[in-house]
């Protein structure tokens, strides 16, 4: 579902992914760790075409993320594309980035009505089922300001879900929660994971890492420094930088 070969991302004079590979099949689970700077959000942001890749190669669903291949060229999409390709991807980040003035409802509906043209009667009744299967539909009606952070970030997940996307992106979906309420947001995404769905999560939650996760990359410094299955990765990294980041988080 994704493959990045090589991919190279440079901000004027600075290298932040220096050639990273890495492959993520239909209904897996990758998480991503690594110490801050490394650049994991640059990924993340990479394949969802929020960042343009300097070098190197990048697919979802066997597509290129922004460019189109003509001849052994490339050629970038006209935004009106990229903004298609963009739509099959679901992104959820640190900051419940919901819409204030908006219902939780409202905001599960929004995407689907707007981008896609889907009636509000069939938004509506799609929305409820997302609430309820993040476990929210009591609050539907609710503000974001109403809602604890873990509910607003579950509203988020919804959200995301609407627009029926075939890969997951999350950039630490927890860190920004009181502990007490990391919990109820992971069994939202390990029911995700359950039922298939094909997800990148960068996250320090070791715990979710080894009873989710299909396969675990460790980066720093912009390289893949070590992955493999997240068990055997956590018991036993091979690399002094993992050891010494491990040592940090678990
Ligand atoms: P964290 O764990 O703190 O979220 P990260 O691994 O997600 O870190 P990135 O946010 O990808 O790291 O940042 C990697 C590097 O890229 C940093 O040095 C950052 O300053 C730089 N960077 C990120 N976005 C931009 C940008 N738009 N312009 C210039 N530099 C950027
Ligand atoms: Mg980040």
């Amino acid at each position: 579902m994704v493959r990045a070969e090589q991919v190279t991302k440079r901000f004027g004079s600075n290298e932040v992914l220096k050639g990273v590979s890495l492959e993520v099949q239909r209904g897996e689970v990758l998480c991503l760790l690594g110490p801050s700077g490394s650049g994991k959000s640059t990924f993340l942001r990479c394949i969802n075409h929020l960042e343009q890749v300097t070098a190197g190669r990048l697919t979802v669903d066997g597509l290129l993320v922004g460019y189109r291949e003509s001849g052994g060229k490339l050629y970038e999409l006209h935004p009106r594309e990229a903004a298609k390709q963009r739509r099959d991807i679901g992104m959820v980040f640190q900051r419940f980035n919901l819409f204030p003035h908006m219902t939780a409802l409202e905001n599960v509906m929004e995407a689907p009505v707007l981008v896609k043209g889907v009636s509000k009667a069939a938004a509506r009744a799609k929305a409820h089922e997302l609430l309820a299967r993040v476990g929210l539909d009591d609050r539907a009606d609710y503000y974001p300001a109403h809602l604890s952070g873990g509910q607003q970030q579950r509203v988020a997940i919804a959200r995301a879900l609407a627009m029926e996307p075939k890969l997951m992106l999350f950039d630490e979906p927890t860190s920004a929660l009181d502990p007490e309420l990391v919990g109820e947001v992971l069994d939202v995404m390990r029911e995700l994971a359950e039922d298939g769905m094909t997800m990148i999560v960068v996250t320090h939650e070791m715990g979710f890492a080894r009873e989710v996760a299909d396969s675990l990359v460790f980066m720093d410094g912009g390289v893949v420094v070590e992955s493999g299955a997240p068990r055997e990765v956590l018991a036993d990294p091979q690399h002094e930088r993992t050891k010494a980041f491990l040592s940090k988080v678990l």
